[in-house]
């Protein structure tokens, strides 16, 4: 038979347990509870669990619009509208240098993307300067691309981050220079008639099919050192894809259209 002693301690410890975790689940549903400073390199790195052997590209759903199928860019243009500059050779594309990013020429809003990456496999610099690129929804909302295999960052900023807002629940990352896939499903913010907020953007991402974002909602537009709010904008916007200097290649990349 258990003390009184023993019963006060386990639901201490309960208690205890049970705050954690809803402070926890309070801190990333609800931006205002945010406990973490942008950037905080003190935020603990996410726990790292090997996703398996990188596969060949995932097959496209019938429902789903290619938005790269590994021949040309004609779906793509530069936020000046000119064509997109990146390097397309044997099914992907790279990233040019100065380039600029590429975004969509079709629009979107609620969806479900597919996204396959690969750093350099030759990994060279650290941090945010090594395979940095990032997949844009709505071209304002980042999902960090990044060699996080074996290499420290900011937790916020690192591998499958919603920039600068949310690290992944795990570090899912594969070697650079192999195949990673993210398979994100968005749902956009909502605005009223006066342009006022009234529902954040949500994400949930696998990352090489492991979930690193569970419906999370977004402060705002993701941005370097720093938070903005949310400004009013179109239900549709392209899909872009980072220019951060860095070689990343892309593959296979298509999207379901959750609005039509
Ligand atoms: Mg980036």
């Amino acid at each position: 038979m258990m003390s009184v002693s023993n019963v006060t301690v386990m639901a201490a410890v309960m208690c205890v347990c049970l705050g954690a975790t809803s402070l926890a689940q309070r801190t990333r549903q609800d931006p205002s509870l945010q406990q973490w400073p942008i950037h905080d390199e003190e935020r603990p790195m996410p726990t790292v669990v090997d996703p398996g052997p990188a596969g060949p590209p995932a097959p496209v759903p019938a429902d789903a619009i290619v938005l790269f199928g590994g021949k040309d860019l004609s779906g793509w243009t530069t936020a000046k509208d000119t064509p997109a500059g990146w390097q397309v050779r044997d099914g992907y594309m790279e990233v040019v240098k100065d380039s600029g990013g590429i975004r969509t020429t079709k629009t979107f809003g609620d969806c479900q993307l597919h996204v396959e990456w690969a750093s350099p496999a030759a990994a060279v610099g650290s941090g945010q300067d090594r395979g940095n690129s990032g997949v844009f929804l709505m071209d304002m909302y980042e999902i960090q691309v990044l060699d996080s295999y074996g290499s420290k960052t900011y937790a916020d900023g690192m591998a499958a981050a919603i920039y600068g807002q949310f690290p992944p629940l795990v570090n899912a990352s594969r070697k650079p220079g192999e195949w990673q896939t993210y398979d994100i499903v968005f749902h956009r913010p909502r605005f009223d008639a006066n342009g006022g907020l009234v529902t954040p953007a949500r994400v949930t991402v696998f990352h090489n099919g492991i979930l690193v974002h569970d419906n999370d909602e977004l402060t705002g537009p993701t941005a370097h050192k720093a938070r903005p709010p949310y400004k009013a904008h179109a239900d549709r916007l392209p899909i872009s894809l980072q220019d951060h200097g860095h070689p990343v290649r892309y593959r296979n990349i298509w999207i379901r259209d959750l609005e039509k």
